[in-house]
C-alpha cells in the first residue's frame, strides 16, 4: 500500500520505459539506430540519469531485460534508480493473441508461470508490475463484445491477485485503443462499461484495492473522428472513472495512447483542474511514448546528442509533474504518436 501511494505523490508519475526488445527496435529504428542490447542500454541510460527525473517520476517500469541490466559504469539500473527513490517496476505480460470466434479482439498471455516470475522480480528489486489487456471499439462488430471484457476483465484480476500475493502492486491497465470513427461518447460508455466489469473482478479475486493503481485510457473520441475539446475529454474521462473506480484505489495513472506529448499533458492538466466532481483517486501518468517521443529525437541515437535527448524527456517529465497538480496550460497540439492497432 505504501508503494501504491508513492507513485502517485504528487507532482509525480511513472515513465512507461518497458517496451519490449521488437517495439523499442521501432523506436530505434525511426532514429536509424540498430536494434542490439547496447543501444537498447544507452536510450534507458539517457532517461534514467536525466537531472531532477527524481523531482517528477517516482517509478520506471521495465522490460525484464532492463531489471538485469547495468548502466555502462556497471551500476545495475535497479540500483541507480533506488538511489534516486525512484521505483523500480516490471512488465510481466507476455503481449496478447487473439481470442478465438471474435473480430479479431484479444487476451492477454502470461498467467501460468506468473507467480514465480513475480518472485523473481521481487527479489530483483522490482516493487509494482505492469499487465496490459486491450480492448478495441467497433460498434459496427459489436466490440468490445461480451467475452471480451469478461475474459481481459479476469485475466487483470487474477494477475493483480498473483502479484500481491508476491509483494508487487499491480497496475491493472484495460487499454481501451482508440481506433475508429466513432464519437466520444461512444468511448465514455464502453470505458465505464469495462472499468465495471473490471473492478468486479478484482473484487470476485478479493484484490486489496488500496494496494493497485489502474492504468485506463483517457476517454477521447476515435482517432480517425473529429477530436473533442480538450476540457471536454477531461470532464468525460473523469466521470467514467468517477462512476466505477471504487474510493479505495489510490491512484489513476493513465496511458497516453497515441496522443501529442502536449495533447496528453494538457488533458491530464484539464482533468487535476475539474471541481464539479469528485475526485478520490489522485490523477497521474504512465506515459510512454508522450514522455519519450522528443527525446528519442533529439538524442537521434549520437553521443552529443545525450544532453539534449534528456533536457527533452525532462521538459515532458516536468509539464506532467506539473499536470498532477492541475498546473499548466492547456494547449493541444504537437505531433500525433498515434499508431493502428498498438502493441507494446
Ligand atoms: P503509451 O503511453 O505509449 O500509450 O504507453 C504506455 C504503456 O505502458 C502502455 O502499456
Amino acid at each position: 500500500m505504501a508503494n501504491a501511494r508513492a507513485l502517485v505523490a504528487p507532482g509525480k508519475g511513472i515513465l512507461a520505459a518497458d517496451e519490449s526488445t521488437g517495439t523499442i527496435g521501432k523506436r530505434l529504428s525511426s532514429i536509424n539506430v540498430t536494434n542490439d542490447e547496447a543501444a537498447r542500454r544507452n536510450l534507458r541510460e539517457l532517461l534514467f540519469t536525466s537531472e531532477g527525473i527524481e523531482n517528477c517520476i517516482s517509478g520506471v517500469i521495465l522490460f525484464e531485460e532492463t531489471l538485469y541490466q547495468d548502466a555502462n559504469d556497471g551500476t545495475p539500473f535497479v540500483k541507480m534508480l533506488q538511489s534516486k527513490n525512484i521505483i523500480p517496476g516490471i512488465k510481466v505480460d507476455k503481449g496478447v493473441v487473439v481470442l478465438p470466434g471474435t473480430d479479431g479482439e484479444t487476451e492477454t498471455q502470461g498467467i501460468d508461470d506468473l507467480g514465480a516470475r513475480c518472485a523473481k522480480y521481487y527479489e530483483q528489486g522490482a516493487r509494482f508490475a505492469k499487465w496490459r489487456a486491450v480492448l478495441k471499439i467497433n460498434p459496427a462488430t459489436g466490440c468490445p463484445s461480451d467475452l471480451s471484457i469478461h475474459q481481459n476483465a479476469y485475466g487483470l484480476a487474477r494477475y493483480a491477485c498473483i502479484c500481491q500475493q508476491n509483494g508487487l502492486v499491480p497496475i491493472v491497465e484495460p487499454e481501451i485503443l482508440s481506433d475508429g470513427s466513432h464519437p466520444i461518447s461512444v468511448c465514455a460508455a464502453v470505458t465505464e462499461k469495462v472499468l465495471a466489469a473490471v473492478y468486479k473482478a478484482l473484487s470476485d479475486h478479493h484484490v486489496l484495492l488500496e494496494g493497485t493503481l489502474l492504468k485506463p485510457n483517457m476517454v477521447l473520441s476515435g482517432a480517425e473522428a473529429d477530436q473533442a475539446d480538450i476540457r471536454g475529454a477531461a470532464f468525460l474521462t473523469v466521470r467514467a472513472l468517477s462512476r466505477a473506480v471504487p474510493p479505495a484505489v489510490p491512484g489513476i495513472v493513465f496511458l497516453s495512447g497515441g496522443q501529442s506529448e502536449e495533447t496528453a499533458t494538457a488533458h491530464l492538466t484539464a482533468m487535476n483542474q475539474i471541481q464539479d466532481i469528485q475526485r478520490p483517486w489522485a490523477l497521474s501518468f504512465s506515459f510512454g511514448r508522450a514522455l519519450q517521443a522528443s527525446a528519442l529525437k533529439a538524442w537521434g541515437g549520437k553521443p552529443e546528442n545525450v544532453k539534449a535527448g534528456q533536457d527533452a524527456f525532462m521538459v515532458r517529465a516536468q509539464a506532467n509533474g506539473n499536470a498532477t497538480l492541475g498546473k499548466g496550460d492547456l494547449a493541444a497540439g504537437g505531433e500525433s504518436l498515434y499508431v493502428k492497432n498498438y502493441s507494446y
